[in-house]
């Protein structure tokens, strides 16, 4: 998806310094942010607490929202650079077009991965007739500095590999998990799975104590490392974990999300990864002009126009404020 806020804010994520290196157990509210007309998204990063986790650096959970008498989701042809998009899905059915020419639909459990590189654009529909229910999320991973210039690929894994326990399936996404290995191309060393919970199941998974961590509740009842995490927020966990404790009240979704931490300082704006303010001014006026990233064929209507950037200078954030 795209992030259609029309008062995007221009902000710098990423840097070592606030990256928590104990195990630690920091619940994060979503923000809600309307995308369009009907649907509401709980944004969960960047978080006024905390903007990264490992090179994650966008997560938006959506839904479920019963879309049988409306058109679901409808996100025109919009522009990306400096990330990855990961598209996830619980109930749906997502038709994606890019400027490389490729035309997949992505359905629930199957990665959808678009790589932007340098410049990429895309527009994302629910499939006509769609499935009632839309539910999701939508998460961006920063490239880095030796990667972000890559040619744009879109990959589409409709067979991702699986970690089973009792009571547990964790498809892993991206990355590695126990020793289960995503087919998606990561550029840093990271993990997204998602973990579906029976009801009454208490388990635990391995982590990397290197690695930083978080959890998305998406449904269900679960406890991560005791702490009841209600759908729609996400636990941010710290690092210096060997193991992550689980336990499912009722059938639950998770997302787990970790990744080494991400040492260079970004500069986020609307749908951009950038270094610096001028290069996100300069995206800006390529994709207003229409070079550089291309044309997305497939969708029909007009492509989305970028918002204005805020008038206030950058100042280097961090990772925490
Ligand atoms: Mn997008």
């Amino acid at each position: 998806m795209s992030n259609l806020d029309r008062q995007a804010p221009l902000s710098v994520c990423g840097g070592r310094g606030f990256v928590v290196a104990e195990p630690v157990r920091e619940l994060l509210s979503p923000r809600r942010v309307k995308l369009g007309e009907s649907t509401e998204v709980r944004r969960l990063l960047p978080n006024l607490g905390r903007r990264m986790v490992g090179a994650w650096a966008f997560v938006d959970h959506y839904g479920p929202d019963d879309i049988a008498q409306e058109p679901g989701m409808q996100v025109p042809p919009h522009p990306h650079m400096g990330l990855q998009t990961v598209s996830w899905l619980h109930e749906g059915e997502i038709l994606h077009n890019d400027s490389t020419g490729v035309t997949a639909t992505v359905r629930p459990r199957e990665l959808g991965l678009m790589t932007s590189g340098r410049a990429i654009s895309h527009s994302e529909q629910s499939t006509d007739p769609h499935p009632r229910f839309l539910h999701g999320a939508q998460l961006w991973v920063a490239l880095p500095q030796e990667r972000r210039h890559v040619e744009p690929h879109f990959q589409h894994h409709a067979d991702l590999p699986r970690v089973t326990g009792r009571g547990l399936t964790a498809t892993v996404i991206l990355g590695e998990l126990d020793g289960a290995r995503s087919p998606g191309t990561a550029y840093t060393p990271i993990v997204g799975a998602d973990l579906a919970l029976a009801a009454g199941t208490s388990t635990s998974l391995p982590l990397d104590p290197d690695f930083e961590y978080a959890v998305l509740s998406m449904s269900g009842e679960a406890h991560v490392d005791g702490v009841p995490v209600l759908p729609g927020s996400m636990l941010y966990l710290g690092c210096g974990r060997t193991r992550l404790p689980l336990r499912a009240e009722s059938d639950a979704g998770l997302m787990l999300l970790g990744g080494e931490p991400f040492e260079e300082e970004i500069v986020m704006w609307w749908n951009f990864i950038g270094r610096s303010q001028e290069e996100i001014e300069q995206a800006r006026a390529d994709w207003t002009e229409g070079t550089r990233f291309g044309e997305v064929t497939g969708y029909d209507g007009a492509a989305l126009p970028a918002p204005e950037l805020p008038p206030v200078p950058l100042k280097p954030r961090g990772r925490v404020r």
